[in-house]
């Protein structure tokens, strides 16, 4: 099932694209929620982590290792960042092909909201 991401991996639509290499694509995203967000998308069309594979094992560290030089790159790596994969609705994933969220360049806070303890 093809996605916005698969057509942006394509060229088919634009984005502001700031790494490619054969496994990953990384984006910024079109919404940031902070001053750094890039999307890193692997290549082949994965459409969750449930979809994953034994085989993705290596394809899952490229994305890890590619958002860890990006972060380089964006100057956050010394002050820290959020790496993020939401799946499906619980999680809040919106695009149905995998992706990492790269965000910072803010503090963050807290991870998840608590739920209520009082
Ligand atoms: P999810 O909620 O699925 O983990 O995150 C999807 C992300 O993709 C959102 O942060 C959203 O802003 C971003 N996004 C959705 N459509 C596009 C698009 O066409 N281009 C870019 N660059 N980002 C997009």
């Amino acid at each position: 099932m093809s996605t916005i991401f698969s057509k942006i991996i394509s060229g088919e639509a634009p984005a502001d694209i700031v790494y490619k290499d054969e496994h990953v694509t990384a984006f910024r995203d079109i919404n940031p929620v902070a001053p750094t967000h890039i999307l890193v998308v692997p290549n082949k069309f994965i459409s969750t982590v449930n979809d994953l594979e034994q085989e993705d094992a290596a394809l899952v560290g490229q994305m890890v290792l590619a958002a860890k030089k990006l972060a380089a790159e964006e100057g956050i790596a010394e002050q820290g960042y959020r790496l993020i994969i939401n799946c499906n609705r619980d999680g809040g994933q919106v695009v149905f092909h995998l992706h990492l969220h790269l965000i910072g360049g803010r503090p963050l806070g807290p991870m998840v909201r608590r739920l209520k303890t009082d």
